[in-house]
C-alpha cells in the first residue's frame, strides 16, 4: 500500500499534483489545508478559532492537524496521500508513529522544487481567482517564511530515511507528474 508525503511550498503546485497522484494510484487525498478551510466554512468552534491564524499565514497548533490525521488514518484502507503534513519536523515524528500504530509505514516523501520568485508569481497569480483569505502578498510572504523557517526541515528528516524524492517542480504540468510517476514506480 502507497503512502506518500507530498511537500513543497506554498504555490509548489501539490494540489495540481496530488489530484493527478490519487487517481493513478486510487489514493485518499488528505489536504490538512482543505479540511481546516472546511471547518471555516461550516462555522465550527474549531473553524472559529483558526480562522485569523489562517489568514495570517501561520501554521494552526500541531494538535489540531495531528487529530484530523489520526481520524484519516484510521478510516482509510486503499493508501493516502499527505498533501500540507507535516508541515514541521514535530508533525514527521508524530507521524511516523502514528504510521505505526495502525501497522503502516511512509513509503516516500515526493518534494516539488520550484525556486521562490516563481511560488510568488504562481501564488498572486492564483489570488485572482482562488477566493482564498491567504492568497494576497502580505501573507504570502508569511506562508514563505513559515515554509522556510518550519517546513524546510521536514525534508532533510525524511532525507535521513532514505525516503526523500526531490522533483524539479518548473515545467508542464504533466512532465512533472511523469517525473513524480517514474521516481514511485522505482521505488
Ligand atoms: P495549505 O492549503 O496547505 O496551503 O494550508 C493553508 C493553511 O492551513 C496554512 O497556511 C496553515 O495556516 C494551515 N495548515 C495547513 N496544514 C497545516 C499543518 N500541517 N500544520 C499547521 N497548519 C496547517
Amino acid at each position: 500500500m502507497l503512502n506518500i508525503v507530498l511537500f513543497g511550498a506554498p504555490g509548489a503546485g501539490k494540489g495540481t499534483q496530488s489530484d493527478l497522484l490519487v487517481a493513478k494510484y486510487n489514493l485518499n487525498h488528505i489536504s490538512t489545508g482543505d479540511l481546516l478551510r472546511k471547518e471555516i466554512a461550516d462555522q465550527t468552534e474549531l473553524g472559529k478559532r483558526i480562522k485569523s491564524i489562517m489568514d495570517s499565514g501561520s501554521l494552526v497548533s500541531d494538535d489540531i492537524v495531528v487529530e484530523m490525521i489520526d481520524k484519516a488514518i484510521a478510516s482509510d484502507t486503499q493508501g493516502i496521500l499527505f498533501d500540507g503534513f507535516p508541515r514541521n519536523v514535530a508533525q514527521a515524528e508524530t507521524l511516523d508513529k502514528l504510521m505505526a500504530k495502525y501497522g503502516r509505514s511512509i513509503t516516500c516523501m515526493v518534494s516539488l522544487d520550484v525556486p521562490n520568485d516563481e511560488l510568488i508569481r504562481r501564488m498572486l497569480e492564483r489570488a485572482k481567482i482562488s477566493g482564498r483569505s491567504d492568497d494576497n502578498e502580505e501573507t504570502i510572504k508569511n506562508r514563505l517564511k513559515e515554509y522556510e523557517n518550519k517546513t524546510l526541515p521536514v525534508a532533510s528528516y525524511y532525507e535521513k530515511q532514505g525516503k526523500h524524492i526531490k522533483v524539479n517542480g518548473v515545467g508542464k504540468v504533466e512532465d512533472i507528474s511523469a517525473s513524480i510517476i517514474a521516481a514511485i514506480e522505482k521505488l
